[in-house]
Order: structure tokens, then C-alpha cells, then sequence
């Protein structure tokens, strides 16, 4: 028997370690004390509890840059089944950025980070009556209580005078100040509203706070059907006069057809030092709103070759027709949407192509009885509709490369949904990202424990919030929270991701 300062909290034994920056794919036995991963062995060791990861892959918790459902206790239990110990809100982001890391401290089990949100920002400016009720979480505003937050459409459809542009860029700056991950520009939902101006100015900013641009790009189709890559453009123009990272967020739903290009000159811009990352979800099929305005025929039909039909309303799994969704926009815009976008050809190339990562895009469920949004931990999973991606997605990718229709290295795969991110936000101004994404001592013990022979998401268009299955152990920071494939109730172990905190915002916190 190990004395008992040998002894490890957790000892997770004959697992295959897969560790994307060394090469590591071997069986070894791995150490967690005091929240960090203390060695990664072949030796013997002993722990206080024991995990036999014999058969399993040992992997970096999954890191997952588009997430909104961070800290919604309900979306959170589902990423944590799918092994993603740290979700992030980067595409539409928060607004103001210190009450929403103060109001959620403690509260979350997966680790957490966020940027400040163009979305948020124009709304506070250009809808006075706004209120956050959830700390400034404003798709939460947005999808669950739009009347009591008095949040509207106006961020989307409003053109800024010169005056609320500049305003924009201080409250922009403001929450780069308080530590932001990035700026959030979703800017493929203002098409009506937002200046190219101002996507400078998200450059701009990204670019002297050294950290990224998080981008849902404007068009979400090709306008006319030439300029699929358009969008693209509008952002990497004033990356490649200012600087800054640059994530073009599920790209292949703005590219469709023309996703393996726009792929391709990123790399290019890559191999010239230029700091661009292409993400995607394992789906060819979105969720959003109906109000969204790339839904609008003018570009859905037109431009992306679809039909209302190819609009489904979640709370009745139903296709749209040309009355219905005249009434949804008129009457009810943020209800909840899928729709088809990019091939699974597309789709699944783009998941191969080796420089691309993964990210869900994790959408809020919502009640089937009751439309009202899906918060409580302990809803029944079969109780709720929604796009299946915020329960599946990484599961999905695991499934997808192991029947080899995305046919790349298992190692890859993992890369992409672990060491990738990691990586590049450490590069981009997430100095602590260097804990993560590694199962190296000395690192923080955000661990996946998966089968790679069963590893399966569940989850469907028709019942969105069934967990993946095949990944019976998940560690944040060293706190089991997922156990024999059930979550842990009442631990709280999520720390926050955060870029660096600027004095000019700690003195005025002081004061
Ligand atoms: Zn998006």
C-alpha cells in the first residue's frame, strides 16, 4: 500500500493517454492531485479513487470555443456527456463582461469564458429599454425572456449614427478591459444594420488587446451566388491591416459549396504568419431564429438554393411554408428554428481538412410542453426539443472518424476538439490555455475518458437533448463529473477562462 503522500486523489489506470502536442498515444496510467495532472506514467500508481480506463482513450477535456449554454445548468450537463469540460460563448458573446464572470463564479461545473459581444453591445445601444436578466448573457435575454428583458431586434436591423459607433468601440473596449476572451461578432445577423465600420472596429480591438475576432460571417450563403467567400473578406481585410486572431466560426454554413476554398486561403493566410482558424459542427443542418435575416428568401431561397421547407419550427418538428414563416417573422421572431445549410459532403470534408476544429454551437433547448427555455439540471432529457448538436457534437465527430466518413487519425480528431483550441487562443491572448488541452503533468486535470469502439452521440432532430453515450468518465480541474456515465451532482469545479484583466478596469472596479 502507497503512503499516504503517494497517494494520488484520483489514479486513472491502463488507459491509452492520447496527448496531441507530445505524440503521446500509449497506454499509461495518470496521477490527478490538487486539481492537476501530477504525472503520466507506466509506472504504478495508486490513488484515493481508482478509474480503470482499461480499452478507453484518455484524452484533454474537449474545449468548445461556441457554446450557448455556458453555465445554464440543463446545456452544461449535456456537454459534460458529450466530455466538454470547457465551453465558451465566443460568437455572440456577453455585454458587460465582469457582471457576467461575477454572477456565474462558483455557479458552474464545466470550466467557462466569454467575450464581449457586438450582438449585446448594439443593443444596449440602440434599445434603451434593454435590461439584462441574465448578467448579460444576451442570447439568454434574446430566447428565454424577451418580454421581461424588453430585448428586441433593433441590434440586428438598426443602422448606428457616428455618435453610437463610437460608443460602440468604448463599450467594446470596456469588456476587452475586463478581460474578454476576444470580440464576439455575429455579424451575420445585422446584415441589415451593421456597418462594415464597425466589423473594423471588432478587428481593430481584437488586434491591440492581442486577442481574436470570434465570427458568425455576414451573408450565410453566396450573394449573388458568386461571393461565397465575401464574408470572409470583410474580416480578414482589417485582420491583415491591424492583426489579431481571426475565428470564422461554423464556416462551412457561410461557405457552403464553397467551403474547401475558403479553407484553403486560410491556410494561406497562415502559412504568411496571418492567425486564422476555421471551426465547424458535425451537422448540415443550423438552429437559430426565425427572425434570423439570412433566413429571409431573398438570400435563403435565392442565394443558398433552399425552401421555406427546408425550415424546420423545433417545438412542432414541422416544415415551414411560406404563411407560416411570414407570421413567425411578423409575430414571433426568436422562435426557435433548424434549417438546412451546407451539404454532409461539404460537412464532412471540411471536418477532415487537417487545420480545421470543432465547435457545436450548442443552442438553448427549450420545454416541448411548455416553449419556455430548458434551465433545471434535472430536466428529463427526453422533455425538451432543440438542435441536437449541444448534446452530440463531439461524440458525433468521434462516431464520424470512426466509420471513417471523416477519415483522418483518431489522434486528429482529438487535436481538434482539444490541443487545437488550446493552442491557438494561448497564441491569442488566453495565456492560461496553456494549462489545458494536454494530458502532460503539471497541466489542469480536464480529462475525457471515452470508448473509442462505442463512443456515439444520440441525439436527433426529432429528440435533441438525448446524451452521448461511450464516455463513462470526465474530470474538470481534477473533480470527477461525470461518473460511470452519470453526472455528479452539486460540484461546482468550472473555473473561468479569461484574457488578461487591464488595470485601467481593476482601478475603476476599485473605486
Ligand atoms: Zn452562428
Amino acid at each position: 500500500m502507497a503512503k499516504d503522500n503517494e497517494l494520488f486523489d484520483i489514479a486513472i489506470m491502463n488507459g491509452r493517454v492520447i496527448d496531441p502536442e507530445t505524440d503521446l498515444d500509449g497506454v499509461r496510467n495518470v496521477g490527478v492531485r490538487d486539481g492537476r495532472i501530477e504525472t503520466v506514467t507506466e509506472e504504478k500508481i495508486e490513488g484515493r479513487e481508482t478509474i480503470d480506463a482499461k480499452g478507453h482513450i484518455v484524452a484533454p477535456g474537449f474545449i468548445d470555443m461556441h457554446h450557448h449554454n455556458i453555465c445554464i445548468p440543463f446545456g452544461e450537463k449535456l456537454a459534460l456527456r458529450d466530455g466538454v469540460t470547457t465551453p465558451m460563448e465566443l460568437e455572440a458573446g456577453v455585454y458587460p463582461v465582469d457582471e457576467f464572470y461575477a454572477t456565474v463564479e462558483g455557479k458552474c461545473r464545466a470550466n467557462y469564458g466569454a467575450t464581449v459581444g457586438t450582438l449585446a453591445v448594439r443593443e444596449h445601444i440602440l434599445n434603451p429599454e434593454y435590461r439584462t436578466k441574465f448578467a448579460g448573457f444576451f442570447i439568454w435575454d434574446l430566447m428565454a425572456d424577451p418580454k421581461d428583458s424588453k430585448a428586441s431586434m433593433h441590434w440586428s436591423t438598426d443602422i448606428a449614427t457616428p455618435e453610437q459607433i463610437n460608443e460602440y468601440e468604448r463599450l467594446l473596449e470596456e469588456g476587452l478591459q475586463q478581460g474578454a476572451v476576444g470580440v464576439g461578432h455575429a455579424v451575420g445577423y445585422m446584415v441589415a444594420g451593421c456597418s462594415q465600420q464597425e466589423s473594423i472596429i471588432v478587428q481593430k480591438l481584437a488586434a491591440k488587446y492581442e486577442r481574436s475576432g470570434f465570427i458568425h460571417a455576414r451573408f450565410s450563403g453566396q450573394m449573388p451566388p458568386t461571393s461565397g467567400l465575401l464574408g470572409f473578406l470583410e474580416m480578414m481585410a482589417p485582420q491583415a491591416v491591424y492583426g489579431g486572431g481571426l475565428v470564422f466560426q461554423h464556416m462551412s454554413a457561410q461557405a457552403l459549396k464553397d467551403t474547401m476554398a475558403g479553407l484553403e486561403f486560410f491556410d494561406a493566410a497562415r502559412e504568411n504568419g496571418i492567425q486564422v482558424l476555421g471551426e465547424i459542427y458535425p451537422y448540415n443542418y443550423g438552429a437559430s431564429i426565425a427572425g434570423a435575416d439570412y433566413l429571409h428568401p431573398d438570400n435563403y431561397q435565392r442565394n443558398m438554393g433552399r425552401d421555406y421547407k427546408d425550415i424546420i419550427e423545433i417545438a412542432n418538428l414541422k416544415p415551414l411554408t411560406k404563411e407560416r414563416y411570414e407570421e413567425l417573422v411578423k409575430t414571433a421572431p426568436f422562435t426557435s428554428i433548424m434549417f438546412y445549410n451546407a451539404t454532409e459532403d461539404d460537412v464532412y470534408k471540411g471536418l477532415a481538412h487537417p487545420t480545421t476544429v470543432v465547435g457545436s454551437d450548442a443552442f438553448p433547448y427549450t420545454i416541448a410542453e411548455t416553449g419556455e427555455p430548458a434551465e433545471d439540471w434535472n430536466l428529463p432529457f427526453e422533455a425538451v426539443n432543440g438542435h441536437p448538436r449541444g448534446a452530440g457534437t463531439h461524440a458525433r465527430m468521434l462516431a464520424l472518424v470512426r466509420e471513417k466518413k471523416v477519415d483522418i487519425p483518431l489522434s486528429l480528431a482529438v487535436s481538434k476538439m482539444t490541443y487545437m483550441i488550446a493552442r491557438y487562443l494561448e497564441d491569442n491572448g488566453v495565456p492560461e490555455m496553456a494549462q489545458k488541452g494536454r494530458i502532460q503533468e503539471g497541466k489542469d486535470a480536464d480529462i475525457t475518458i471515452f470508448d473509442p469502439k462505442a463512443v456515439q452521440d444520440n441525439a436527433t432532430m426529432k429528440n435533441g437533448g438525448l446524451p452521448s453515450t461511450g464516455i463513462p468518465y470526465v474530470l474538470v480541474n481534477g473533480t470527477v463529473v461525470v461518473r460511470d456515465s452519470e453526472t455528479v451532482d452539486d460540484v461546482f469545479p468550472g473555473k473561468p477562462v479569461r484574457g488578461p484583466i487591464h488595470l485601467a478596469a481593476r482601478a475603476a472596479k476599485a473605486a
